[in-house]
């Protein structure tokens, strides 16, 4: 699994067991949260906002491609 930026993301290469890469449609990013963030979300009053990373995951294979803790990327793909 490799780490990529919002920067990165575009260019980043990275192959799953079938093939597909980053871009491919089989291939979506989900956010991660932990479950002990809660009350920080509380404090914050962004309870349910932001996730602590994305992991890009292939929906064929299962395996797991990329991950990042951008700020950009958590706030574009927080709701996936
Ligand atoms: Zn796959």
């Amino acid at each position: 699994m490799i780490s990529v930026d919002s920067h990165t993301l575009e260019t980043a290469h990275a192959q799953c067991s079938c093939g597909y890469d980053l871009h491919s449609v089989w291939v979506s990013p989900h956010p991660k949260r932990k479950r002990r963030k809660f009350w920080y979300g509380v404090f914050w009053g962004v309870s349910g906002g932001r996730p602590d990373r994305i992991v890009w995951a292939c929906r064929l294979c299962g395996e797991q491609l990329a991950e990042s803790t951008d700020p950009t990327l958590l706030i574009r793909y927080r709701h996936e």
